[in-house]
């Protein structure tokens, strides 16, 4: 095989890479869309292949994108791919990239998550879910979205964690995987419902958990589910 085939050999099977990702990337942020954690065009998704970072274009609503849409940036934010203009967040995404493991990022609007980033610096533990996200989430300071602030701000708050919340704006959440980055998304928002249920019954404080109890359930939880065979 010579060079030349091998190059073309490999630019074809990255190019499938590529549409793959772009499929489940669209999937991803249009269920973020079904499921009731974004309103229209808000919140954004980003997923790596190799060195480039695909990402969904600002502005533009989910349902419409098209493989012809695709867009990616290389990790200083220069667009390798697509005429979109990217996601105006991507300064987070990029940060989330750069500095953690992560694969994938989601980031929405998800109400109850978005309610209790108005009301606490922190999600308190109520549930031992809190430690599949490595530890109670914090939310990151307020900020003008899609600033350098906000990324700065967010990453802060996601230290040791795999989620954060935005002061008054939403969520972020990365895996190694989009599934993964959006079922935390899911598991948060969802906690954020139960902590605002369970503080929002008149003259009753909920019981939170300790950090020996969330170690626990961390340690009990690296092996959740079935064994890998
Ligand atoms: P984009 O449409 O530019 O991704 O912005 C949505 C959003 O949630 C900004 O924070
Ligand atoms: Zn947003």
């Amino acid at each position: 095989m010579t060079d030349e085939a091998t190059g073309e050999a490999t630019g074809e099977a990255r190019r499938d890479e590529i549409e793959q990702a772009w499929r489940d990337l669209v999937d991803t942020a249009r269920r973020t869309a079904a499921e009731g954690l974004v309103v229209g065009t808000s919140g954004n998704v980003s997923v790596r292949v190799g060195e480039l970072v695909l990402v969904t274009p600002s502005g533009v609503p989910y349902e419409r994108l098209t493989a012809r849409d695709t867009v990616a940036v290389d990790l200083d934010g220069r667009q390798v791919l697509g005429d979109l203009e990217p996601t105006s967040e991507l300064p987070l995404h990029l940060a989330v990239h750069r500095e953690t493991g992560a694969r994938a990022v989601v980031h929405t609007h998800a109400v109850h998550a978005t309610a209790v980033s108005t009301l606490v610096p922190e999600l308190p533990p109520i549930h031992y879910m809190t430690a599949a996200l490595g530890g109670p989430v914090r939310v990151a300071p307020y900020a003008l979205y899609g600033t350098q602030e906000l990324a700065r701000n967010m990453l802060h708050a996601l230290r040791d964690r795999t989620a954060c919340l935005l002061q008054n704006h939403g969520t972020v959440t990365y895996g190694d995987t989009l599934p993964q980055a959006y079922d935390r998304t899911a598991q948060l928002e969802w906690m954020c419902s139960v902590w605002l249920t369970a503080s929002s019954v008149p003259g009753r404080t909920p019981s939170l958990l300790t950090p020996a109890q969330l170690a626990a359930a961390s340690t009990c939880l690296a092996t959740y589910g079935q064994p890998t065979p």
